[in-house]
Protein backbone atom coordinates (compact mmCIF):
# COMPACT_ATOMS: atom_id res chain seq x y z
CA UNK A 1 0.00 0.00 0.00
CA UNK A 2 2.77 2.21 0.89
CA UNK A 3 4.44 2.07 -2.97
CA UNK A 4 0.76 2.82 -3.99
CA UNK A 5 0.53 6.16 -2.02
CA UNK A 6 4.31 7.39 -2.99
CA UNK A 7 3.39 6.80 -6.56
CA UNK A 8 0.08 8.78 -6.00
CA UNK A 9 2.08 11.45 -4.28
CA UNK A 10 3.07 12.50 -7.39
CA UNK A 11 0.08 11.30 -9.97
CA UNK A 12 -2.55 12.78 -7.83
CA UNK A 13 -0.48 16.03 -6.58
CA UNK A 14 -2.88 18.49 -8.83
CA UNK A 15 -6.11 17.51 -6.56
CA UNK A 16 -6.15 19.14 -3.99
CA UNK A 17 -7.84 18.01 -0.70
CA UNK A 18 -10.74 19.31 0.79
CA UNK A 19 -11.23 18.98 4.63
CA UNK A 20 -13.88 20.13 6.70
CA UNK A 21 -12.98 20.92 10.16
CA UNK A 22 -16.44 20.49 12.65
CA UNK A 23 -15.02 21.73 16.34
CA UNK A 24 -16.60 21.33 19.10
CA UNK A 25 -17.33 24.65 20.80
CA UNK A 26 -14.89 25.20 23.35
CA UNK A 27 -11.59 27.54 23.00
CA UNK A 28 -9.76 24.13 23.86
CA UNK A 29 -11.12 22.38 20.80
CA UNK A 30 -11.68 25.59 18.62
CA UNK A 31 -8.23 26.57 19.15
CA UNK A 32 -6.39 23.43 17.73
CA UNK A 33 -8.64 22.89 15.37
CA UNK A 34 -7.91 26.50 13.60
CA UNK A 35 -4.20 25.31 13.76
CA UNK A 36 -4.60 22.16 12.22
CA UNK A 37 -6.19 24.25 9.14
CA UNK A 38 -3.48 26.00 8.75
CA UNK A 39 -1.30 23.12 9.23
CA UNK A 40 -3.57 21.39 6.38
CA UNK A 41 -3.25 24.58 4.31
CA UNK A 42 0.51 24.08 4.36
CA UNK A 43 0.55 20.95 2.66
CA UNK A 44 -1.61 22.29 -0.30
CA UNK A 45 -5.29 21.40 0.78
CA UNK A 46 -8.10 23.48 1.72
CA UNK A 47 -10.42 23.41 4.78
CA UNK A 48 -13.81 24.94 5.66
CA UNK A 49 -14.51 25.08 9.41
CA UNK A 50 -17.86 24.38 10.39
CA UNK A 51 -19.53 26.63 13.57
CA UNK A 52 -22.38 28.84 14.72
CA UNK A 53 -22.99 32.47 14.29
CA UNK A 54 -20.80 33.40 17.80
CA UNK A 55 -18.46 31.29 17.33
CA UNK A 56 -17.51 32.55 13.65
CA UNK A 57 -16.41 35.68 15.05
CA UNK A 58 -13.97 34.20 16.84
CA UNK A 59 -12.07 32.63 13.86
CA UNK A 60 -12.67 35.25 11.51
CA UNK A 61 -10.10 37.85 12.28
CA UNK A 62 -6.95 35.41 12.63
CA UNK A 63 -8.41 33.46 9.83
CA UNK A 64 -8.29 37.00 7.75
CA UNK A 65 -4.79 37.67 8.59
CA UNK A 66 -3.41 33.92 7.47
CA UNK A 67 -5.54 34.12 4.21
CA UNK A 68 -3.88 37.56 3.63
CA UNK A 69 -0.64 36.59 5.22
CA UNK A 70 -0.20 33.33 2.74
CA UNK A 71 -1.55 34.40 -0.49
CA UNK A 72 0.03 31.14 -2.45
CA UNK A 73 -1.64 28.68 -0.01
CA UNK A 74 -5.47 27.51 -0.23
CA UNK A 75 -7.97 29.60 1.77
CA UNK A 76 -9.34 28.51 5.25
CA UNK A 77 -13.01 29.67 5.29
CA UNK A 78 -16.22 29.11 7.84
CA UNK A 79 -19.31 27.53 6.91
CA UNK A 80 -22.21 28.88 9.42
CA UNK A 81 -24.12 26.33 10.89
CA UNK A 82 -27.78 27.60 12.89
CA UNK A 83 -27.86 26.77 16.42
CA UNK A 84 -30.93 28.22 17.74
CA UNK A 85 -30.03 27.99 21.62
CA UNK A 86 -33.53 28.93 23.41
CA UNK A 87 -35.34 26.44 21.12
CA UNK A 88 -33.18 23.87 22.24
CA UNK A 89 -33.79 24.37 25.55
CA UNK A 90 -30.37 26.41 26.14
CA UNK A 91 -30.00 29.90 27.35
CA UNK A 92 -29.64 32.94 24.59
CA UNK A 93 -26.24 33.07 22.90
CA UNK A 94 -24.85 30.09 25.05
CA UNK A 95 -23.08 28.65 21.91
CA UNK A 96 -19.68 28.08 23.88
CA UNK A 97 -18.46 26.20 26.79
CA UNK A 98 -17.22 29.27 27.84
CA UNK A 99 -20.88 30.79 28.23
CA UNK A 100 -22.06 27.80 30.90
CA UNK A 101 -18.10 28.56 33.02
CA UNK A 102 -18.46 32.27 32.89
CA UNK A 103 -21.74 31.77 34.37
CA UNK A 104 -22.08 30.35 37.51
CA UNK A 105 -25.11 30.96 38.66
CA UNK A 106 -26.72 28.57 35.50
CA UNK A 107 -25.71 25.34 37.19
CA UNK A 108 -23.02 24.24 35.24
CA UNK A 109 -22.57 20.67 35.30
CA UNK A 110 -26.27 20.28 34.15
CA UNK A 111 -26.17 22.77 31.60
CA UNK A 112 -23.06 21.70 30.52
CA UNK A 113 -24.43 18.12 30.04
CA UNK A 114 -26.94 19.69 27.93
CA UNK A 115 -25.34 21.67 25.55
CA UNK A 116 -23.23 18.55 24.86
CA UNK A 117 -26.22 16.17 23.77
CA UNK A 118 -27.95 19.34 21.97
CA UNK A 119 -24.94 18.72 18.98
CA UNK A 120 -27.04 16.18 17.75
CA UNK A 121 -29.01 19.10 16.54
CA UNK A 122 -26.78 19.35 13.88
CA UNK A 123 -26.53 15.98 12.46
CA UNK A 124 -29.44 17.36 9.49
CA UNK A 125 -26.95 20.37 8.43
CA UNK A 126 -23.67 18.19 8.33
CA UNK A 127 -26.14 15.53 5.81
CA UNK A 128 -26.82 18.50 3.78
CA UNK A 129 -23.35 20.08 3.85
CA UNK A 130 -21.61 16.89 3.09
CA UNK A 131 -24.35 16.13 0.34
CA UNK A 132 -23.57 19.21 -1.62
CA UNK A 133 -20.24 20.18 -1.14
CA UNK A 134 -18.88 16.57 -1.04
CA UNK A 135 -15.66 17.29 0.98
CA UNK A 136 -12.73 14.41 0.43
CA UNK A 137 -12.52 14.54 4.45
CA UNK A 138 -14.61 15.66 7.33
CA UNK A 139 -12.48 15.70 10.64
CA UNK A 140 -15.46 15.99 13.44
CA UNK A 141 -14.65 16.23 17.13
CA UNK A 142 -15.42 13.51 19.76
CA UNK A 143 -18.31 15.01 20.52
CA UNK A 144 -20.42 14.73 17.14
CA UNK A 145 -19.86 10.62 17.23
CA UNK A 146 -22.64 10.70 14.74
CA UNK A 147 -20.81 12.47 12.32
CA UNK A 148 -18.57 9.56 11.20
CA UNK A 149 -21.76 7.70 10.09
CA UNK A 150 -22.89 10.82 8.29
CA UNK A 151 -19.99 10.92 6.14
CA UNK A 152 -19.70 7.29 5.51
CA UNK A 153 -23.17 7.99 3.94
CA UNK A 154 -21.86 9.68 1.42
CA UNK A 155 -18.57 7.76 0.86
CA UNK A 156 -16.60 10.64 3.14
CA UNK A 157 -13.74 9.49 5.39
CA UNK A 158 -14.06 11.04 8.21
CA UNK A 159 -11.32 11.02 11.25
CA UNK A 160 -12.35 11.68 15.03
CA UNK A 161 -10.27 14.41 17.03
CA UNK A 162 -10.44 14.38 20.50
CA UNK A 163 -8.04 16.68 21.47
CA UNK A 164 -6.03 14.85 24.14
CA UNK A 165 -2.90 13.00 23.42
CA UNK A 166 -2.28 9.08 23.20
CA UNK A 167 -1.72 9.00 27.02
CA UNK A 168 -5.16 9.30 28.36
CA UNK A 169 -6.78 8.02 25.60
CA UNK A 170 -4.82 4.29 26.54
CA UNK A 171 -5.21 5.36 30.28
CA UNK A 172 -9.07 5.18 29.78
CA UNK A 173 -9.07 2.26 27.50
CA UNK A 174 -7.57 0.18 30.12
CA UNK A 175 -9.54 1.90 33.11
CA UNK A 176 -12.65 0.85 31.45
CA UNK A 177 -11.64 -2.51 30.14
CA UNK A 178 -10.40 -3.94 33.46
CA UNK A 179 -11.90 -1.48 35.97
CA UNK A 180 -9.21 -1.86 38.62
CA UNK A 181 -10.50 0.62 40.70
CA UNK A 182 -13.15 -1.71 42.00
CA UNK A 183 -10.83 -3.57 43.64
CA UNK A 184 -9.08 -0.94 45.52
CA UNK A 185 -9.86 -1.14 49.41
CA UNK A 186 -10.95 3.22 49.29
CA UNK A 187 -11.10 5.49 46.98
CA UNK A 188 -7.93 6.64 47.63
CA UNK A 189 -6.08 3.85 47.49
CA UNK A 190 -3.18 3.84 44.52
CA UNK A 191 -3.32 0.73 41.88
CA UNK A 192 -2.03 0.46 39.19
CA UNK A 193 -3.51 0.46 35.59
CA UNK A 194 -3.63 -2.91 34.29
CA UNK A 195 -2.22 -3.37 30.93
CA UNK A 196 -1.31 0.32 30.58
CA UNK A 197 2.43 0.79 29.65
CA UNK A 198 5.15 2.25 32.59
CA UNK A 199 3.08 0.65 35.71
CA UNK A 200 0.99 4.27 36.31
CA UNK A 201 -0.31 4.68 39.53
CA UNK A 202 -3.92 6.48 39.92
CA UNK A 203 -6.21 6.46 42.70
CA UNK A 204 -10.25 5.78 42.13
CA UNK A 205 -11.16 9.36 43.02
CA UNK A 206 -9.27 10.76 39.75
CA UNK A 207 -10.87 8.00 37.47
CA UNK A 208 -13.90 9.52 34.84
CA UNK A 209 -14.97 6.15 33.10
CA UNK A 210 -17.10 5.04 36.13
CA UNK A 211 -20.58 5.65 35.54
CA UNK A 212 -21.26 3.77 32.57
CA UNK A 213 -24.92 3.42 33.03
CA UNK A 214 -25.27 7.42 33.45
CA UNK A 215 -26.30 9.70 30.26
CA UNK A 216 -22.78 10.77 30.20
CA UNK A 217 -21.75 6.98 30.59
CA UNK A 218 -23.86 6.24 27.57
CA UNK A 219 -22.74 9.34 25.29
CA UNK A 220 -19.29 8.54 26.09
CA UNK A 221 -19.70 4.97 24.94
CA UNK A 222 -21.38 6.39 21.29
CA UNK A 223 -17.80 8.60 21.21
CA UNK A 224 -15.55 5.50 21.60
CA UNK A 225 -17.73 3.49 19.20
CA UNK A 226 -18.01 6.12 16.51
CA UNK A 227 -13.76 5.90 16.44
CA UNK A 228 -14.49 2.03 14.84
CA UNK A 229 -16.51 3.18 12.68
CA UNK A 230 -14.23 6.16 10.89
CA UNK A 231 -11.51 6.48 8.73
CA UNK A 232 -8.89 6.58 11.94
CA UNK A 233 -8.30 9.21 14.79
CA UNK A 234 -5.95 12.19 14.45
CA UNK A 235 -3.94 12.93 17.59
CA UNK A 236 -2.16 16.19 18.85
CA UNK A 237 0.81 15.12 19.83
CA UNK A 238 4.27 13.73 18.74
CA UNK A 239 5.67 10.18 18.58
CA UNK A 240 8.67 11.12 20.87
CA UNK A 241 6.48 12.26 23.53
CA UNK A 242 4.55 9.08 24.33
CA UNK A 243 6.10 6.31 22.03
CA UNK A 244 4.61 3.74 23.75
CA UNK A 245 1.13 4.56 24.36
CA UNK A 246 1.28 5.64 20.46
CA UNK A 247 2.22 2.40 19.88
CA UNK A 248 -0.36 1.00 22.07
CA UNK A 249 -3.37 3.21 20.87
CA UNK A 250 -2.88 1.91 17.46
CA UNK A 251 -2.23 -1.73 18.12
CA UNK A 252 -4.95 -1.91 20.69
CA UNK A 253 -7.72 1.07 20.79
CA UNK A 254 -8.18 2.61 17.76
CA UNK A 255 -6.22 0.80 15.37
CA UNK A 256 -5.26 3.98 13.04
CA UNK A 257 -4.62 7.05 14.08
CA UNK A 258 -2.21 9.68 13.24
CA UNK A 259 0.35 12.09 15.47
CA UNK A 260 0.31 15.08 13.63
CA UNK A 261 1.29 17.59 16.58
CA UNK A 262 2.58 20.27 18.44
CA UNK A 263 0.01 21.83 16.47
CA UNK A 264 0.56 25.20 18.24
CA UNK A 265 3.70 24.81 16.56
CA UNK A 266 2.53 26.26 13.41
CA UNK A 267 1.97 29.52 14.94
CA UNK A 268 5.47 30.81 13.80
CA UNK A 269 4.72 34.92 14.27
CA UNK A 270 4.02 37.13 17.35
CA UNK A 271 0.31 38.12 15.31
CA UNK A 272 -0.43 34.09 15.03
CA UNK A 273 0.36 33.68 18.59
CA UNK A 274 -1.01 37.04 19.78
CA UNK A 275 -4.80 36.36 17.87
CA UNK A 276 -5.11 32.19 19.40
CA UNK A 277 -8.22 32.31 21.03
CA UNK A 278 -9.92 35.23 22.26
CA UNK A 279 -8.74 39.01 22.75
CA UNK A 280 -5.89 39.08 25.01
CA UNK A 281 -6.86 41.12 28.29
CA UNK A 282 -3.60 42.43 28.37
CA UNK A 283 -1.19 44.45 25.77
CA UNK A 284 0.55 41.35 24.68
CA UNK A 285 3.78 44.34 24.18
CA UNK A 286 3.40 45.21 27.76
CA UNK A 287 3.55 42.03 29.15
CA UNK A 288 6.48 41.05 27.06
CA UNK A 289 8.03 44.15 27.73
CA UNK A 290 7.44 43.35 31.54
CA UNK A 291 9.30 39.84 30.68
CA UNK A 292 11.83 41.19 29.18
CA UNK A 293 13.12 42.75 32.25
CA UNK A 294 13.17 39.30 33.91
CA UNK A 295 16.22 36.80 34.36
CA UNK A 296 16.04 33.83 31.82
CA UNK A 297 13.90 31.08 33.68
CA UNK A 298 12.98 33.05 36.64
CA UNK A 299 9.43 33.55 36.11
CA UNK A 300 6.48 31.18 36.82
CA UNK A 301 3.39 31.14 34.62
CA UNK A 302 0.10 29.88 35.88
CA UNK A 303 -3.23 29.22 34.25
CA UNK A 304 -6.09 26.87 34.81
CA UNK A 305 -7.31 27.16 30.84
CA UNK A 306 -10.63 28.15 29.99
CA UNK A 307 -13.51 26.21 31.86
CA UNK A 308 -11.86 25.72 35.59
CA UNK A 309 -13.08 28.30 38.15
CA UNK A 310 -12.16 28.52 41.73
CA UNK A 311 -13.65 29.99 44.47
CA UNK A 312 -12.38 32.91 46.06
CA UNK A 313 -11.22 30.95 49.25
CA UNK A 314 -8.61 28.85 46.96
CA UNK A 315 -7.73 31.74 44.66
CA UNK A 316 -6.58 33.21 47.90
CA UNK A 317 -4.86 30.10 48.53
CA UNK A 318 -2.87 30.70 45.37
CA UNK A 319 -1.78 34.44 45.69
CA UNK A 320 -0.45 33.56 49.06
CA UNK A 321 1.34 30.77 48.41
CA UNK A 322 2.86 32.66 44.82
CA UNK A 323 3.90 35.61 47.74
CA UNK A 324 5.09 32.89 50.17
CA UNK A 325 7.63 31.03 47.04
CA UNK A 326 9.37 34.60 46.47
CA UNK A 327 9.80 33.75 42.95
CA UNK A 328 8.37 36.09 40.14
CA UNK A 329 4.88 35.09 38.18
CA UNK A 330 2.24 35.75 35.89
CA UNK A 331 -0.79 34.73 36.90
CA UNK A 332 -4.14 34.31 34.66
CA UNK A 333 -7.24 34.37 36.92
CA UNK A 334 -10.20 33.70 34.71
CA UNK A 335 -12.72 35.92 35.97
CA UNK A 336 -14.55 38.93 34.66
CA UNK A 337 -13.56 42.19 36.99
CA UNK A 338 -15.78 44.70 36.60
CA UNK A 339 -13.88 48.73 36.99
CA UNK A 340 -13.96 49.12 40.60
CA UNK A 341 -15.48 46.36 41.89
CA UNK A 342 -14.18 44.95 45.43
CA UNK A 343 -12.18 41.76 44.48
CA UNK A 344 -12.61 39.23 47.42
CA UNK A 345 -10.19 37.00 45.75
CA UNK A 346 -7.47 38.77 45.76
CA UNK A 347 -5.44 39.29 49.59
CA UNK A 348 -5.11 42.85 50.50
CA UNK A 349 -2.44 44.61 49.77
CA UNK A 350 -0.60 42.13 47.63
CA UNK A 351 -0.73 43.67 44.23
CA UNK A 352 1.11 46.20 45.87
CA UNK A 353 3.63 44.31 47.61
CA UNK A 354 4.53 41.93 44.74
CA UNK A 355 4.62 45.11 42.33
CA UNK A 356 7.12 44.20 39.52
CA UNK A 357 7.63 40.61 40.53
CA UNK A 358 4.17 39.38 39.87
CA UNK A 359 1.91 40.21 36.91
CA UNK A 360 -1.97 39.04 37.65
CA UNK A 361 -4.11 38.90 34.04
CA UNK A 362 -7.68 39.37 34.82
CA UNK A 363 -9.45 37.42 32.07
CA UNK A 364 -7.73 36.12 28.86
CA UNK A 365 -3.68 35.74 28.04
CA UNK A 366 -1.80 35.42 25.13
CA UNK A 367 -0.53 31.85 26.73
CA UNK A 368 1.96 30.64 23.81
CA UNK A 369 3.87 33.91 23.67
CA UNK A 370 4.30 34.36 27.31
CA UNK A 371 4.89 30.67 27.70
CA UNK A 372 8.10 31.09 24.41
CA UNK A 373 9.21 34.01 26.30
CA UNK A 374 12.93 32.77 27.85
CA UNK A 375 11.86 34.46 31.13
CA UNK A 376 9.14 32.06 31.87
CA UNK A 377 10.84 28.85 33.90
CA UNK A 378 7.79 26.86 34.99
CA UNK A 379 4.14 26.68 34.29
CA UNK A 380 1.76 25.69 36.88
CA UNK A 381 -1.24 24.02 34.65
CA UNK A 382 -4.50 22.50 34.85
CA UNK A 383 -3.30 19.42 32.79
CA UNK A 384 -5.63 20.59 29.74
CA UNK A 385 -3.85 18.97 26.68
CA UNK A 386 -3.53 22.11 24.34
CA UNK A 387 -1.71 23.78 27.83
CA UNK A 388 0.64 21.22 28.93
CA UNK A 389 1.49 20.23 25.14
CA UNK A 390 2.11 24.35 24.60
CA UNK A 391 4.22 23.79 28.31
CA UNK A 392 5.87 20.53 26.41
CA UNK A 393 6.72 22.57 23.08
CA UNK A 394 8.06 25.23 25.34
CA UNK A 395 10.11 23.50 27.35
CA UNK A 396 8.97 23.98 30.63
CA UNK A 397 8.65 22.04 33.21
CA UNK A 398 5.47 21.88 35.34
CA UNK A 399 3.62 22.15 38.60
CA UNK A 400 0.66 19.72 37.67
CA UNK A 401 -3.16 20.81 38.93
CA UNK A 402 -5.59 18.89 37.67
CA UNK A 403 -9.49 19.87 38.38
CA UNK A 404 -11.41 17.46 36.18
CA UNK A 405 -12.25 15.44 33.13
CA UNK A 406 -8.88 13.75 31.69
CA UNK A 407 -6.43 15.90 33.40
CA UNK A 408 -5.84 13.49 36.06
CA UNK A 409 -4.14 11.16 33.26
CA UNK A 410 -2.33 13.85 31.80
CA UNK A 411 -0.84 14.86 35.35
CA UNK A 412 -0.05 11.18 35.41
CA UNK A 413 1.96 11.38 32.13
CA UNK A 414 4.03 14.70 33.33
CA UNK A 415 5.00 13.21 36.48
CA UNK A 416 5.42 9.55 36.07
CA UNK A 417 6.37 9.19 32.15
CA UNK A 418 8.60 12.22 31.15
CA UNK A 419 9.23 13.27 34.88
CA UNK A 420 9.36 17.37 34.21
CA UNK A 421 6.98 18.08 36.36
CA UNK A 422 5.91 18.31 40.39
CA UNK A 423 2.49 17.59 41.44
CA UNK A 424 0.56 20.42 43.92
CA UNK A 425 -0.99 17.11 45.54
CA UNK A 426 -4.50 17.41 44.54
CA UNK A 427 -6.41 14.23 45.29
CA UNK A 428 -10.20 14.57 44.48
CA UNK A 429 -11.94 15.63 41.86
CA UNK A 430 -14.99 17.72 42.12
CA UNK A 431 -16.88 18.83 38.99
CA UNK A 432 -15.36 21.72 37.78
CA UNK A 433 -14.11 22.99 41.27
CA UNK A 434 -11.17 20.56 42.50
CA UNK A 435 -9.73 19.79 45.57
CA UNK A 436 -8.68 22.76 48.56
CA UNK A 437 -5.01 22.91 47.95
CA UNK A 438 -3.30 25.54 50.69
CA UNK A 439 -0.88 28.26 50.37
CA UNK A 440 1.95 25.77 51.64
CA UNK A 441 1.28 23.22 49.37
CA UNK A 442 1.50 25.68 46.53
CA UNK A 443 4.73 27.67 47.99
CA UNK A 444 6.42 23.85 47.80
CA UNK A 445 5.34 23.02 44.67
CA UNK A 446 6.89 26.36 42.99
CA UNK A 447 9.83 26.74 44.88
CA UNK A 448 10.76 22.91 43.78
CA UNK A 449 9.81 23.32 40.26
CA UNK A 450 11.70 26.30 39.71
CA UNK A 451 15.04 24.69 40.91
CA UNK A 452 14.74 20.98 39.69
CA UNK A 453 17.74 21.26 37.15
CA UNK A 454 17.01 17.82 36.04
CA UNK A 455 13.28 18.15 34.87
CA UNK A 456 14.37 21.38 33.61
CA UNK A 457 17.01 19.37 31.14
CA UNK A 458 14.49 17.06 29.92
CA UNK A 459 11.84 19.55 29.40
CA UNK A 460 14.32 21.31 26.93
CA UNK A 461 15.06 18.09 25.45
CA UNK A 462 11.58 17.54 24.78
CA UNK A 463 11.12 20.73 23.76
CA UNK A 464 13.65 20.20 20.95
CA UNK A 465 12.00 17.00 20.20
CA UNK A 466 8.80 18.64 19.62
CA UNK A 467 10.62 20.87 17.23
CA UNK A 468 11.71 18.33 15.15
CA UNK A 469 8.80 16.70 14.88
CA UNK A 470 6.83 19.27 12.69
CA UNK A 471 10.01 20.06 10.81
CA UNK A 472 9.75 19.23 7.06
CA UNK A 473 10.75 15.31 7.67
CA UNK A 474 10.25 15.19 11.42
CA UNK A 475 7.98 12.42 12.81
CA UNK A 476 4.47 13.95 12.61
CA UNK A 477 5.69 15.93 9.56
CA UNK A 478 6.04 12.54 7.95
CA UNK A 479 2.60 11.16 9.31
CA UNK A 480 0.46 13.76 8.14
CA UNK A 481 1.83 13.56 4.59
CA UNK A 482 1.19 10.03 5.12
CA UNK A 483 -2.45 10.66 5.61
CA UNK A 484 -2.80 13.26 2.76
CA UNK A 485 -1.36 10.19 0.28
CA UNK A 486 -3.84 8.16 1.92
CA UNK A 487 -6.97 10.32 1.36
CA UNK A 488 -5.59 11.21 -1.81
CA UNK A 489 -5.71 7.73 -2.69
CA UNK A 490 -9.49 7.37 -1.15
CA UNK A 491 -10.42 10.20 -3.47
CA UNK A 492 -8.84 9.33 -6.61
CA UNK A 493 -10.90 6.41 -6.11
CA UNK A 494 -14.31 8.36 -5.76
CA UNK A 495 -14.23 10.17 -8.39
CA UNK A 496 -13.14 7.09 -10.86
CA UNK A 497 -16.19 4.98 -9.40
CA UNK A 498 -18.16 8.32 -9.66
CA UNK A 499 -16.92 8.71 -13.53
CA UNK A 500 -17.58 4.59 -14.39
N1 LIG B 1 -5.66 29.85 26.47
C1 LIG B 1 -5.11 31.08 26.20
N2 LIG B 1 -5.26 32.07 27.12
C2 LIG B 1 -5.91 31.90 28.29
C3 LIG B 1 -6.47 30.63 28.55
C4 LIG B 1 -6.32 29.63 27.63
O1 LIG B 1 -4.50 31.27 25.14
O2 LIG B 1 -6.00 32.83 29.07
C5 LIG B 1 -5.54 28.77 25.47
C6 LIG B 1 -4.41 27.81 25.78
O3 LIG B 1 -3.22 28.26 25.18
C7 LIG B 1 -4.93 26.52 25.19
C8 LIG B 1 -6.44 26.61 25.31
O4 LIG B 1 -6.72 28.00 25.49
O5 LIG B 1 -4.58 26.44 23.83
C9 LIG B 1 -7.00 25.86 26.51
O6 LIG B 1 -7.03 24.51 26.23
P1 LIG B 1 -6.64 23.42 27.32
O7 LIG B 1 -6.77 22.09 26.67
O8 LIG B 1 -5.31 23.72 27.90
O9 LIG B 1 -7.66 23.62 28.48
P2 LIG B 1 -9.25 23.71 28.58
O10 LIG B 1 -9.55 25.14 28.68
O11 LIG B 1 -9.83 23.08 27.36
O12 LIG B 1 -9.54 22.97 29.85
Amino acid sequence: LFSQQQKMGTSGEGSELHFFLFPFMAHGHMIPTLDMAKLFATKGAKSTILTTPLNSNLFEKPIKSFNNENPKLQDISIQILSFPCTELGLPRGCENTDFIFSSPDLGRGNLNQKFLLAMTYFKEQLEQLIETVKPDCLVANMFFPWASKVAEKFGVPSLVFHGTGYFSLCASHCLRLHKPYKKAASSCEPFVIPDLPGNIVIIEEQVIEKEEESVMGKFMKEIRDSETNSFGVLVNSFYELEPAYSDFFKSFVAKRAWDIGPLSLGNREFKEKAERGKKASIDEHECLKWLDSKRCDSVIYLSFGTMSSFNDEQLIEIAAGLEMSGHDFVWVVNKNCSQGEKEEWLPEGLEERTKGKGLIIRGWAPQVLILDHQAIGAFLTHCGWNSLLEGVASGLPMVTWPVGAEQFYNEKLVTQVLKTGVSVGVKKMIQVVGDFISREKVEKAVREVMVGEERRKRAKELAVMAKDAVKEGGSSDIELDRLMEELKLVKLQNEKEQGS
